[in-house]
């Protein structure tokens, strides 16, 4: 088994808005190993893009990560703060969250990079691609040639110079050699004629293209972890499938790990060597893609496994998981299972307490698949289902 790149514990995210504090991430554990594809898949507003914000520290006001530790390998890293700060440092592991500001800046490119949903509003509109890309490169080349302490975005030259820079951006900044590397890398996305493409707008790319080019760009620093938010949502199914063709050819050829964030299960599935499953910012459900896959235990990985079509055995309707994902406002949270209004089985208990995500089910295939859900401890006991209208008669209560 390859060794952990990445322990994320216990992270949580909070947005604090006029309507109140919203918990978009709420106590989220994995682990991202050597050289794996790790997936975590959810519907829409499950807190999935925020948690892969949290990673690589691009949460912006309002929000905020509030709690947590981020575990990153990192043996440079770990001498360099041992005897500093200690508590950031377990064996060759850093917590990246208690590191200084400089630093955890300093680790976007060459430790954690990251591929973005909308190519088209990614990029910016009046710099061409090559220029784009060639500036993600020369940043990675500065902060090579700089001591970690004093990186920045200027690093390498003096402040005139970068007044200079910021008054007249783009190629200036650049050096040939970064424009050069550029063109390598959407050679190596697979874009044709990439020297003439380099000197082109984002506007006359493709979207399938343009995707490739933001891989190029997240590729420029030669990244540990690649974070991919559902890297292929915006495009056609064909295109589709040639991204991800491209993303696990990649991952294999710079042993990269991966994780890959997606509402499609189809994804997880071509993708993916192990996958967490989110639900109101929590992972409600993890393990293996067998464990998950074959032996779902939590009604909300059952449904999302339900609700897709199966060619081999077409059902005459799909399973829709009905309802929607809860207000993450805290105070309307309440401690209880948060899929209980939506869920098939939920019974009293579930409405005691906020199920612990350390159950395992017995029988699974490895020791990793873990539960968030009273089932995975006990059957369930239609003697304690909550009778049909039940959350609809709170809500009137609560009303009146
Ligand atoms: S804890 Fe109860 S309500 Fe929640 S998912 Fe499990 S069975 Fe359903």
């Amino acid at each position: 088994m390859a060794d952990e790149i990445l322990k994320v514990r216990d992270l949580k995210t909070r947005f604090f808005t006029e309507e109140g504090q919203v918990n978009a991430v709420e106590g989220v554990s994995f682990d991202v190993r050597d050289g794996e594809i790790y997936g975590i898949v959810g519907e829409s507003g499950s807190g999935k893009s925020v948690t892969a914000l949290s990673l690589i520290d691009l949460v912006e006001s309002p929000g905020r990560v509030t709690s947590g530790e981020v575990w990153y390998r990192n043996t440079e890293l770990a001498e360099e703060f041992r005897d500093e700060n200690p508590e950031a440092v377990d064996g060759e592991f850093v917590d990246v969250r208690r590191l200084p500001k400089g630093v955890r800046r300093s680790l976007r490119g060459p430790s954690f990079s990251m591929i973005f949903q909308d190519p088209m509003s990614s990029f910016n509109p009046s710099l061409t691609v090559g220029e784009q890309i060639a500036e993600a490169v020369e940043v990675q080349r500065r902060a090579r040639a700089n001591p970690r302490r004093t990186r920045s975005r200027t690093q390498g030259y003096g402040l005139g110079k970068m007044l200079v820079d910021s008054l007249v951006p783009s190629k200036s900044y650049v050096q040939d050699a970064s424009m050069d590397r550029a063109v390598e890398l959407l050679e190596q996305v697979g874009i044709p004629d990439p020297v003439d493409r380099a000197d082109e707008y984002p506007h006359q790319f493709s979207g399938g293209m343009l995707q490739r080019a933001m891989i190029a760009q997240a590729l420029a620093g030669e990244p540990d972890v690649l974070v991919a938010d559902e890297p292929t949502t915006a495009l056609d199914v064909t295109i589709q499938a040639q991204i991800l063709n491209l993303l696990r050819d990649l991952q294999r050829d710079e042993g990269m790990s991966v994780v890959m964030i997606t509402h499609d299960l189809g994804v997880i599935a071509r993708m993916c060597d192990r996958v967490g499953v989110m639900y109101a910012g929590e992972i409600v459900e993890r393990g293996t893609l067998e464990d998950v896959f074959e032996n779902p235990v939590h009604p909300y990985t059952q449904g999302l496994l339900g609700s897709i079509p199966d060619l081999a055995d077409p059902a005459p309707r799909l399973q829709p998981i009905e309802g929607n994902v809860p207000s993450l406002i805290d105070s309307e949270m309440g401690d209880r299972c948060y899929f209980a209004d939506r869920c098939p089985k939920a019974m009293e208990d579930c409405l005691q307490r906020i199920p612990e995500f350390d159950a395992e089910k017995a029988g699974a295939s490895d020791d990793e698949h873990r539960v968030r859900c009273v089932l995975a401890e006990r059957q369930y006991d239609e003697s304690q289902a909550l009778h049909d209208g039940h959350f609809e008669e709170q809500e009137v209560a609560a009303d009146d």
